[in-house]
């Protein structure tokens, strides 16, 4: 089973740890802010109202399980769970400080490690939460009886997803443009390539070592047979017919092995 805490975080179990409101389908991370300061926040979250608060210093807070249902987002409570950035309009200067968009990058990315969250942010405009999109999506996009209007600027989403080596990503996108594989990176930490196909939401990942990275990105030319690289998993999307999803993960590991092969 994965991790239920983030281990990063301050826990002070909340009136939903222990799953008092049961399980969620973990398809979904709700990206928020407060509208409001740290004090409050924080006892808005220890009644039960979203898993993690970010607060402006960085330190990250968490007040029940990841998959406990919590209070974030009306309908879509049982779609997964929500983050809050700490932040009020027209007092603080932006929504992220620069420690707390760090707090972010590493909650996020230990969410897609830990569990299976593809780093996928929805941008097509408010969804209905039986939509079947996985990924993450700000509290503006969601269709609610009481909907709102609280996001994540896209500026820092990028710097969530953002590979540790940018420049030989701009490398790679070029490589990848012809096919119809939107968005990729690459995690030198645990040496995969993650490639995104949306809106399907079709989510391959590689295996390929530093060393056939930074080869690919220093010749036009690959001789890509001596790369060691395993195109290795697909998560399918829950978006669409079983068809479609099938042949959404058939193309991008298509796009990708005549890359790689
Ligand atoms: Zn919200």
């Amino acid at each position: 089973m994965p991790e239920a805490w983030y281990p990063q975080e301050i826990r002070d179990n909340g009136f939903n740890a222990d799953y008092t409101n049961g399980h969620s389908r973990m398809e979904a991370v709700k990206k928020h802010f407060t509208v409001g300061f740290f004090h409050s926040d924080y006892n808005i979250g220890v009644r039960g109202y979203f898993q993690w608060l970010i607060a402006r210093d960085g330190q990250v807070y968490q007040f029940a399980e990841a998959d406990a249902v919590c209070f974030d987002s009306g309908e879509w409570n049982d779609a997964g769970p929500g983050i809050e950035i700490s932040y009020m309009p027209g007092v603080d200067d932006a929504i992220f400080t620069d420690a707390a968009l760090e707090s972010a990058r590493a909650l996020c990315r230990w969410l897609s490690v830990e569990w299976s969250v593809p780093l996928v942010d929805w941008t097509g405009g408010r969804i209905d939460e039986w939509t079947g999109f996985r990924g993450f999506i700000d509290h503006r996009e969601l269709v609610q009886t009481e909907q709102h209007v609280d996001f994540w600027p896209d500026d820092a989403w990028q710097f969530i997803i953002a590979s540790d080596v940018p420049e030989q990503e701009d490398d790679m996108q070029t490589l990848f443009t012809p096919n119809n594989l939107q968005n990729y990176y690459y995690d030198p930490e645990v040496g995969m390539v993650y490639v995104e196909s949306m809106p399907a939401g079709t989510f391959v990942i590689a295996q390929i070592s530093q060393a056939d990275f930074d080869r690919m990105n220093k010749v036009s030319t690959v001789d890509v047979a001596a790369l060691n690289v395993n195109v290795a998993i697909a998560i399918q999307s829950s978006k669409g017919t079983q068809g479609t999803r099938d042949a959404n993960v058939h193309a991008a590991v298509s796009a990708i092995s005549r890359f790689f092969a």
